[in-house]
């Protein structure tokens, strides 16, 4: 059993799955409070799910694509059957983690997108940094980027696990703290091999196309 916030169908807006028709399962809880956390509702509601239902739930949608998130995955123990499970049934799976938590029992075929934190989300220091030394090639490394100090923690990051040359590093705008341009000249005046990323759900989803 696990404690599922809630299942739903939508365009994966992120990581290089970006556009993606996805089902997302988010799990319940989360060991951080970041400062500019969207998901506050994912900390404590939920209800126990069964494997077998949380997989009949994902093939009423016809994709291929799996998002698992949160809140923090990884706290639930039965987070890495499920994995396991929707890997033999050969849906495309993707794990989102705060990077606060040891991956090594992630399964191999699962694509992890590690959130590291950066400083001004007030978690920085509870980064696994162990995990930038073994999680597989195909893995992304994302970083939300609120200032210029974020920014130059990032590039130092990355160049002292030599993250460029590993894996795909994506940098995302803080949503109100820092605007996608300068974001992008920063990318740029630095020449960083970061791949800017725009969480494209919140351009597709905003209160005027909701109606609210
Ligand atoms: S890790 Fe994610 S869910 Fe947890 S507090 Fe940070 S942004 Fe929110």
């Amino acid at each position: 059993m696990l404690k599922i916030n809630e299942i739903f169908y939508s365009i994966q807006g992120e990581s290089t799955y970006v556009g993606c028709p996805t089902v997302f399962i988010r799990l319940t809880g989360c060991n951080l409070r970041c400062t500019y956390c969207d998901t506050k509702y994912s900390y404590y509601e939920g209800e126990w799910i069964n494997l077998s239902e949380i997989i009949s739930q994902v093939k009423l949608h016809n994709t291929k694509y799996i998002c698992i998130t949160g809140g923090e995955p990884l706290l639930q123990k039965g987070i890495y059957q499920l994995m396991a499970c929707l890997c033999d049934e050969e849906f495309k799976v993707s794990l989102e983690t705060s990077g606060s938590k040891d991956c090594s029992h992630v399964d191999s075929r699962v694509k992890i997108i590690l959130d590291l934190k950066t400083p001004s989300s007030g978690e920085v220091d509870k980064n696994y940094y162990e995990n930038l030394n073994f999680i597989p090639p195909g893995s992304e490394i994302k970083f939300v980027i609120g200032t210029k100090e974020d920014f130059d923690w990032s590039e130092n990051i990355c160049s002292q696990y030599s993250l460029f040359e590993k894996y795909t590093v994506l940098y995302s705008p803080s949503h109100n703290l820092a605007h996608p341009k300068w974001l992008a000249e920063q990318i740029l005046q630095k020449k960083s091999s970061a791949r800017l990323q725009l969480q494209q759900h919140k351009y597709i989803w905003t209160p005027e196309t909701r109606g609210v």
